[in-house]
């Protein structure tokens, strides 16, 4: 059994606190390989931000439980060497889908873990939470509940539609629960094809396609019901279209990938939203740096010759998103 404290990380209390009083969210990137790790440290430590790490089902297939926690706790050494003295990163578990993961995640040193018993019914998924909820508090690790379906593709996590979360259970299921933050379904969805194209209006300036907007009618009547409570959203890339442009310019075949427009996600995290999910944007960001590689520099044959590349566009993402969407930029606690 290994503490999170003892590897330097932190759990989610007070960051979410001071978040919703602040004004801004959290950034939750997901990470599976070296680069991505190295870009988000880089991003939040010269923007002074707290962030969260994000290791989901299919990054634990990928690279290994083991080896994701222990580059977490490296990620921590990492951003001290940079010059970050306090940084505040949390290792968190995305979508954890039995009692048994988030168990085994609070072992080994995640400071904050998902339950998503989302596709339960409702007593099942209150009894689910309520259970881990349990445990991981005991050690100080804090718990992300889900109510609502959110529709895409994450990984292993798959759903046709969309079911808003409903407003009337939220009280209820935090209550009984004991959860520390909640995610909630008001329209986003995971992957790089959140909407279909006839859902979409066509922006007569840019010519692109502008989704259909998020029920913040669902998330104000949230918050009327929970004042002050952490909400977290999923599936909240923005599918930049310039990087989806690089993509097909350079041999890709992404077809109307649509995602969550920025404004509406700087709204969001005005609000009691005080973590927003991102993870397609920077697996676009890697894609069309390493594609621009593949296609420009065809002799090249050095992985870090365009794995470097990729690297510093997805920084490049992750400080934008930080800085201009979320606003968690300069909110470390000691800023030295
Ligand atoms: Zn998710």
């Amino acid at each position: 059994m290994v503490n999170y404290k003892e590897l330097g990380l932190v759990n989610t209390k007070e960051m979410f606190a001071k978040a919703i009083k602040g004004g801004y969210a959290i950034p939750a990137f997901n990470f599976n390989n070296m680069e991505q790790l190295q870009a988000i440290i880089k991003a939040a430590v010269e923007t002074k931000s707290p962030v969260i790490l994000q290791v989901s089902k299919g990054a634990r297939n990928y690279a290994n439980q083991t080896l994701l926690r222990y580059m977490a706790e490296g990620a921590v050494e990492y951003a001290k060497e940079l010059g970050c003295n306090h940084p505040e990163i949390v290792l968190h578990l995305d979508h954890g889908d039995s009692f048994e993961l988030c168990k085994s995640c609070v072992d080994m040193g995640f400071s904050s873990v998902m339950i998503d018993g989302s596709h339960l019914p409702y007593e099942e998924n209150v009894a689910l939470t309520k259970k881990v909820v349990e445990y991981a508090h005991q050690y100080g690790v804090t718990v992300e509940g889900e109510l609502g379906v959110l529709a895409g593709v994450e990984d292993e996590v798959c759903a046709e539609h969309h079911t808003y979360t409903n407003p009337e259970e939220v009280i209820d299921f935090a209550t009984r629960t004991g959860c520390d933050s909640l995610a909630i379904s008001i329209g986003t969805s995971h992957g790089a094809y959140k909407f279909k194209p006839e859902q979409c209006h066509v922006d007569p300036a840019t010519g692109r396609l502008v989704p259909p907007p998020l029920a913040f009618e669902v998330l104000d009547a949230v918050m009327e019901k929970l004042p002050g409570f952490p909400i977290v959203l999923h599936g909240s890339s923005s599918v930049p279209q310039e990087e989806v442009e690089t993509i097909n310019k350079y041999g890709g075949k992404l077809e109307a990938a649509i995602g969550i427009p920025e404004e509406e996600l700087r709204k969001a995290a005005k609000s009691a939203v005080c973590k927003i999910n991102i993870d397609s944007d920077s697996r676009l960001a890697m894609t069309a740096a390493i594609r621009e590689v593949f296609a420009t520099k065809p002799a090249e044959f050095d992985p870090r010759k365009y794995l470097g590349p990729a690297r510093d566009n997805m920084e490049k993402l992750y400080k934008h998103k930080i800085i201009n969407v979320l606003g968690s930029d300069n909110k470390l606690a000691q800023l030295d």
